[in-house]
């Protein structure tokens, strides 16, 4: 079941970039409100990077399946709230929504120099929707630079989730955008080689517009259990 909608997800997403000329991207199962035990399921059907939008969430997973699964990448894709920046820092291998000047040093002061450089993607309020987690396109020059000063953190790139529409190509001139902010900032600092946008109803429409890694949750997973 986890194999076979992996196999799926994985053939979408390589006929996707192959219709569009662009390189393969990069496979982010949301496992978010899935327990422990699907993502063992997907991690032996051979996945092996996770995405969590909760600090306490990912920890308890990552703790459940450190001894029969050690080596499992996990990328904090949530809004960080300022107070779990530290346990943060300890428990994600990336971080894709650093999204303020204020997070920067906590994560680095917590980053221990054992678990090697702490991953970084800025999230971008692509759109200016008020109210929603992401710098504004404005001050990603100024955040860049104060993330890239810090040795325990590796820049990596951007990330996005823009407005959901009904109609997914809606969505494409934001994708558009993103993939212009993230040439300018691959322009003025080395490592950048990560675009992180696009969902499941909307990884081909991301991929056509230059994603490098797609974040994927109810394709791989199925509809997540309610709350
Ligand atoms: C939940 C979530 C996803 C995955 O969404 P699906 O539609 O289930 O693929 C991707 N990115 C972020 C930031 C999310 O919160």
């Amino acid at each position: 079941m986890s194999a076979d909608r992996l196999e799926n997800v994985t053939q979408r997403i390589q006929n996707a970039a192959t219709a569009a000329g662009r390189p393969e991207p990069a496979l982010l199962a949301v496992s978010k409100t899935q327990p422990a035990a699907a993502v063992e399921a997907l991690a032996r059907a051979g996945q092996r990077a996770f995405g969590e939008n909760y600090v306490q969430e990912a920890a308890a997973k990552r703790q459940a399946l450190a001894a029969t699964l050690p080596g499992l990448e996990w990328h904090l894709i949530g809004h960080l709230q300022s107070n779990k920046a530290a346990q943060a820092a300890e428990v994600f291998d990336w971080v894709q929504s650093l999204d303020r000047p204020s997070l920067v040093a906590p994560l680095a002061r917590h980053r221990a120099p054992a678990r090697g450089r702490l991953n970084v993607l800025i999230q971008v309020n692509v759109e200016g929707e008020p109210g929603k987690s992401g710098c504004r396109p404005e001050d990603l020059p100024v955040l860049a630079a104060a993330v890239a000063a810090q040795p325990m953190l590796a820049l990596r790139g951007l990330m996005a989730i823009p407005v959901p529409h009904e109609d997914p190509e809606l969505r494409r001139p934001a994708f558009r955008r993103m993939r212009g902010l993230f040439e300018q900032l691959a322009g003025s600092h080395a490592g950048i080689d990560t675009l992180s946008m696009g969902m499941s109803d909307d990884f081909a429409i991301a991929i056509a517009e230059g994603a490098t890694l797609v974040r994927i949750g109810t394709a791989l997973f199925g509809p997540r259990p309610a709350k």
